[in-house]
């Protein structure tokens, strides 16, 4: 099925508690440890439903930070999302309360669980309304920052496309371009300084009402982190600071020599070579062409995959007004489906752009076919061959 004809129906949180209560009723009258996996199997499934539904709004706003239709769905799971995440963290409670539990966790992977505590960890029915706020604040941004002109030699572009121009070969087309960019965000530095100081103001909110200090703590535990901590990340900071920073100091000091310059400068950054930077030399459809024999290449089931991406035109990769200006790859679960935004500018990020975010693609096509959806997965095995 393409993703662009997968039906969209809002599920409401009215819906989903009828459903959701029915099976957590069903694990507190367990009689065995095989009750609660059933049970468990029971909510994946209606839980699956959610996630589709609220992803394929998502997906669809991000497209087009106009749509009307997709702009409602987007303020009603805004609100929504926290009310989901009670009734889910009511499952989660009574799965760990079990006395079945230890037998379960022959059954079901102990991580899972664990999980599961880390989970109740980020929530509690007092901060539902602060996390609507939280919420509507960060599709505030995506929308703002979608829609947002930059004016460049007297033409409008999104934000994506001038940053292309960061790469040029001309150091004063370099400079005007940084320039276009810090003007524009000048110009909106109330919007942009409002947005940050609320969600600093309600986050700081959020954790304080959790019992945590502030919200470097309550971070950890949102993106799930279980086997480290805010000390160990301190040490590797340092180590970035004594072993990278030198490394790349000296990097950039043979770049300013090979470029003849006298000083490095901002507007420099995202070059290091004289003459043109590497950049895609052919379009678009032959960049796709080329990535599928590079993946048929590499292994015929990953091109296969490829191919099926292909066919679901689960890309959408040209930069263009009014959408979201990152890169991403999310999932529609219940069509076992991932989908791919990027924004192409016309130089090498593109290609990099489109194979990281692949990466996260085939990652997602493994989990459907080996993994089980609650199993927790942390954002650093997501992303650590970042460049
Ligand atoms: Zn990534």
């Amino acid at each position: 099925m393409k993703v662009s004809e997968m039906p969209y129906q809002r599920i409401t949180v009215e819906k989903f508690k009828e459903q959701a209560e029915k099976i957590i009723a069903k694990i507190r009258a367990a009689k065995s440890a095989e009750d609660l996996k059933s049970a468990r199997d029971e909510y994946n499934k209606i839980s699956e439903d959610v996630d589709t539904a609220a992803s394929l709004a998502n997906c669809r706003f991000t497209l087009n930070t106009r749509d009307e239709f997709y702009n409602a769905e987007m303020d009603y799971y805004d609100n929504a999302m926290p009310l989901f995440s009670e009734i889910e963290n009511e499952y989660k409670k009574a799965m760990l309360d079990s006395p079945y539990r230890a037998d379960a966790e022959k059954l079901i992977n102990p991580r899972v669980f664990k999980g599961f505590e880390m989970s109740l960890k980020t929530f509690s029915p007092e901060v539902i309304e602060d996390l609507q706020a939280e919420n509507a604040l960060v599709t505030r941004y995506s929308k703002f920052m979608g829609e947002l002109a930059f004016e460049f030699e007297g033409e409008k572009m999104p934000l994506s496309v001038l940053r292309g121009k960061l790469e040029d070969d001309s150091r004063d087309i370099r400079k005007k371009a940084a320039e276009a960019i810090g003007k524009t965000m000048e110009a909106n530095a109330e919007t942009f300084d409002e947005i940050f100081d609320g969600l600093v103001k309600i986050r700081t909110q959020i954790a304080r009402k959790l019992g945590y200090k502030n919200f470097v703590e309550l971070g950890y535990y949102r993106m799930g982190r279980v086997d480290y901590d805010e000390k160990m990340v301190a040490a590797f900071r340092k180590s970035v600071e004594t072993d990278i920073v030198p490394a790349v100091a000296e990097l950039k000091e043979r770049i300013r020599n090979r470029l003849n310059l006298d000083k490095i400068m901002y507007y420099d950054d995202a070059i290091s070579v004289t003459g043109e930077m590497p950049r895609p030399v052919i379009d678009t459809p032959a960049i796709f062409e080329n990535a599928l024999k590079m993946y048929h290449d590499m292994k015929p089931e990953i091109g296969d995959f490829m191919q099926r991406m292909l066919d679901a035109e689960a890309f959408d990769v040209e930069a263009r007004d009014g959408k979201f200006g990152g890169g991403y790859c999310t999932t529609f679960a219940k069509y076992k489906q991932p989908f791919i935004l990027a924004n192409f500018n016309g130089t090498s990020g593109d290609i990099d752009v489109i194979t990281h975010e692949f990466g996260h693609a085939l990652a997602a096509d493994y989990m459907f076919k080996f993994a089980e959806p609650d199993y927790p997965t942390g954002m650093e095995t997501h992303e650590y061959d970042y460049q």
